[in-house]
């Protein structure tokens, strides 16, 4: 088999920037063999626009990358593209290395991570326990999410003691309700719901549809893939590869709305994390953002920029450091 293409700009330490290994993945997972094949460039790969081949090749990539071996998805809930999420993480720990002793890679359950939003998938939890050993809160307002989520943790014996999920009981909500008095963590992380009303992320879905099946009329699944991991990034359905429950997809005001209320609210507990962080997927909600963390008067602001191939995003992330009292 060959190998895929090697994947552009992804961080050094991202596991899965030489491309797939289909021969090794299907070793791991045999059940993704059938769903492996040459694409419309010769390449090996798989149907993207096929949410049980999406669904099998995740499987294979965390049981060969991360020995994850019964991760399962929530039916209809957002299948994360692994690439990408490993690729938040490993900016998220330069972030805590650039304020450490000798720049060292924080390693171990001395790491505390919020993961606002973990999703049915528990996606960044897995991962982060996995690569770094960090411990991870990850919190969730869909209470089926929060079960499924629950599950993903129990079924997996080698990080069920590093991660604990949480039910957040409101939407506009981050912190509140979830963390508990005198807790701290090195960093709160969030991939927040992008859309503003549940027509919003309807006619999203209908527009990445349709832009899905368009590139794969003209270039065959390489960009077909690239279409798909977009949708995903935008936190989009996607049409029937990359599903999604209605609160995954929309809150209140949107990205812009959702992260504005936690840069209002982190301000008022500035010592629950050293560093508060988000993602942004929309570049134009940045001039707002930045705005709003003046006025809560953050003491460190620093945008991550994400970009591979030609996919664009990015981490916002800000401190209270030497101003918190409490
Ligand atoms: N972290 C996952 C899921 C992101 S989708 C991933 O990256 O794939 C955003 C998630 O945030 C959804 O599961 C949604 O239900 C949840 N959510 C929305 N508002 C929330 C809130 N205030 N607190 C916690 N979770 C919330």
């Amino acid at each position: 088999m060959n190998r895929r293409a090697p994947k552009e700009g992804l961080h050094p330490r991202n596991r899965f920037r030489d491309g797939y290994d289909f021969e090794a993945l299907v070793g791991c997972r045999p059940a993704l063999a059938r769903f492996v094949g040459p694409n419309a460039h010769g390449n090996t790969s798989i149907d993207f626009a096929d949410p049980a081949a999406v669904k099998a090749l995740n499987q294979a990539l965390l049981g060969h990358a991360y020995q994850l071996h019964d991760w399962d998805i929530q039916p209809g809930a957002l299948c994360p593209p692994i690439p990408g999420r490993s690729e938040h993480l490993h900016h998220l720990a330069d972030l805590l290395a650039s304020g450490a002793d000798g720049g060292l890679l924080p390693r171990g359950s001395d790491t505390a991570v919020l993961d606002i939003g973990t999703g049915a998938s528990c996606i960044y939890p897995l991962i982060g326990a996995r690569e770094y050993g960090w411990r991870f809160v990850g919190t969730e307002v869909d209470a089926a999410a929060c079960a499924w989520a629950t599950g993903l943790v129990a079924a997996h014996p080698e990080v069920s003691e590093l991660i604990e999920i949480r039910q957040q009981p409101s939407a506009v909500q981050c912190f509140k309700g979830v963390v508990r008095a005198g807790e701290r963590f090195a960093l709160s992380m969030c991939n927040p719901p992008f859309y503003a009303s549940a027509e919003e992320a309807a006619e999203g879905n209908r527009r990445k549809r349709q832009n899905l099946s368009a590139k794969k009329r003209k270039g065959g699944t390489r960009r077909l893939e690239k279409a798909a991991g977009h949708a995903a990034r935008q936190g989009a359905p996607a049409g029937r590869n990359f599903g999604g429950h209605a609160s995954e997809l929309w809150c209140a005001g949107g990205e812009l709305g959702f992260v504005q209320r936690m840069i209002f609210q982190s301000a008022k507990r500035p010592a629950l994390c050293e560093w508060f962080t988000t993602l942004v997927s929309k570049g134009a909600h940045l001039p707002r953002l930045t705005h709003a963390l003046r006025a809560a008067e953050a003491t460190d602001v620093r945008v991550l920029e994400m970009a591979h191939g030609q996919k664009q995003s990015r981490i916002l992330a800000w401190t209270f450091r030497d101003r918190r009292g409490e």
